[in-house]
């Protein structure tokens, strides 16, 4: 069993592994024709479940010959053109080189003594994102499992640093399509059920700072603090922006923590033709970057940034096996200021311990492509939705609801022929299933104003106008033979 323990002697067995595996799936990259095959759960369960766990199966092929069937062959796979669902995204390949290097190495980013380089790698990184942001020499962050993680941790800072800790006082103020991790982390850090104050947005999907501004005033007057304001660079129905710099206004007023959740946006800090979109990013508190969505980096890989890298002391716990504190010998000198934490463990400003070396993907990105050629990427993608939006604007059996920032197109298919509302959201609902079971193509769905609407995320450069086009043409398709058969039904 041990050459299956990758070491020294094992490094020809590691080569051939590794090798085979990356032969299967370039096989499916150059044969895939459909982003998914249409399977249902039903049909792919029996497989999976046939599988027999205590009987191994000895060597990678005969494995790699069964993943085909339980695994492989039945993907949704988002390097399709016609995959346009969820904010997934094609990755480079430089960044799953690094993914591949960095498994094998297997270090781990929580303590300088499991990762040296590592380590270092990543603050570089973390130091190349602020300055992109704009924050000064004070600023730090940390690399994160997510999103999700990274809002939670932002607001755990800012709870922390909130001018009172009675948690049933603390508000967070955030746009009505902020991100759902925003009312999660509120219930984690154990805030009341009225903690997150949602603000309307208006008909660009960006929140109104108008409304921002009472409802602060408001919490003020009755004697409640506010803990932060998240604003959305990127909201992932929309991929609208929220006014930050007015929002950065108002948060300075009112002395709160202003987190800008970019995990969308991000990508724009490497645009060449929209960083001004994240104009007033720079005076956040704290910002929440997805390397893995527009930076086109596997999952996971994500980050939190801070202005004042002294916040990140509210994740600090000193573990004597660990990250002990730095402690005197008895006679030693005290240890001047400057060369305290000389030590660089990554764990003390970190919700995880052992933790994956994510930042090696986006190191390996920027030393071949560099920044620029991660930003071209995203801002094509922009572009093609800007013509997306041209084309569903000017087409009367769509309705598209706003003119794209970023790259997501919502939108739905209106009948020629007058039907009920509901029966709309029923044919948009068909249309949506009926593409994914014939696997042609993948789009994702949202409600607006309690309406059915379906989604374009566009994350792919490959996709091409021709491509919406046709989708448009296959989601009118359905629609209508929904349509056809329930008006039939009903009449
Ligand atoms: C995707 C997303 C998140 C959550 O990020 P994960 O990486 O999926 O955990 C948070 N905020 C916004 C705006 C997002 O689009």
């Amino acid at each position: 069993m041990r050459s299956h323990l990758l070491n020294d002697a094992t490094a020809e067995h590691y080569r051939r592994s590794v090798t085979e595996g990356v032969e299967r799936v370039a096989n499916r990259l150059a044969t895939t024709r459909r982003p998914f095959t249409g399977v249902t759960p039903d049909e792919l369960a029996p497989v999976v479940s046939a599988v027999d766990l205590d009987q191994p199966l000895g060597d990678a092929s005969a494995a790699l010959d069964e993943l085909e069937t339980v695994y492989l062959r039945d993907a949704v796979y988002f390097h399709h053109p016609r995959y346009l669902g969820h904010l997934n995204c094609p990755v480079v390949i430089p960044a799953v080189l690094g993914e591949a290097v960095l498994s094998a190495v297997n270090s781990s980013l929580d303590t300088w003594d499991q990762s040296a380089g590592g380590t270092l790698i990543e603050r570089r990184l973390i130091d190349w994102t602020s300055q992109r942001i704009g924050f000064g020499p004070a600023a730090d962050g940390v690399f994160t499992s997510g999103g999700t993680q990274s809002n939670l941790q932002a607001l755990l800072l800012a709870r922390e640093e909130a001018k009172t800790s009675d948690l049933a006082k603390l508000r967070i103020f955030t746009s009505e399509c902020s991100h759902f991790s925003v009312q999660k982390s509120a219930k984690l850090l154990g805030l009341g059920p009225d903690a997150v104050v949602s603000i309307p947005a208006d008909r660009n999907k960006r929140m109104q700072t108008v409304t921002l501004a009472a409802e602060l005033a408001r919490c003020a007057d009755e004697g409640l603090t506010p803990m932060a304001v998240v604003a959305t660079a990127g909201t992932t129905d929309f991929g609208s922006i929220d006014p930050l710099p007015e929002i950065a206004e108002l948060a300075e007023q009112y002395g709160t923590w202003m987190h800008v959740d970019a995990a969308y946006g991000c990508g724009l800090l490497a645009s060449l033709t929209r960083r001004h979109l994240l104009d007033g990013i720079e005076r956040a508190d704290s910002v929440t970057m997805d390397y893995h969505k527009s930076f086109f980096q596997p999952v996971s890989s994500s980050a939190i940034l801070v202005r004042d890298g002294a916040t990140l002391r509210h994740a600090t716990y000193h573990a004597d096996y660990l990250n002990p504190r730095q402690t005197l010998e008895v006679g030693e000198p005290p240890v001047p200021e400057g060369l305290r934490g000389s030590i660089p463990n990554q764990v003390d400003k970190s919700l995880q311990t052992t933790r994956r070396f994510d930042a090696l993907k986006l190191w390996m990105t920027l030393r071949v492509m560099g920044a620029d050629g991660v930003g071209q990427l995203f801002d094509e993608v922009c572009d093609l939705a800007a013509a997306g939006w041209e084309m569903l604007a000017a087409d009367p059996r769509y309705d598209v609801v706003v003119q794209p920032q970023l790259s997501t197109l919502v939108y739905r298919y209106i009948p020629e022929a007058l039907t009920s509302p509901t029966l709309i959201d029923r044919a948009n609902l068909h249309a949506r299933k009926a593409l994914f079971a014939s696997g042609e193509a993948v789009v994702a769905g949202t409600k607006v104003d309690g309406r059915q609407y379906l989604k374009f995320t566009l994350l792919n450069p490959e996709t091409t106008t021709e491509d919406i086009a046709a989708v448009l043409e296959l989601i009118a398709g359905h629609a209508e033979q929904y349509l056809g058969e329930n008006l039939v039904h009903a009449s």
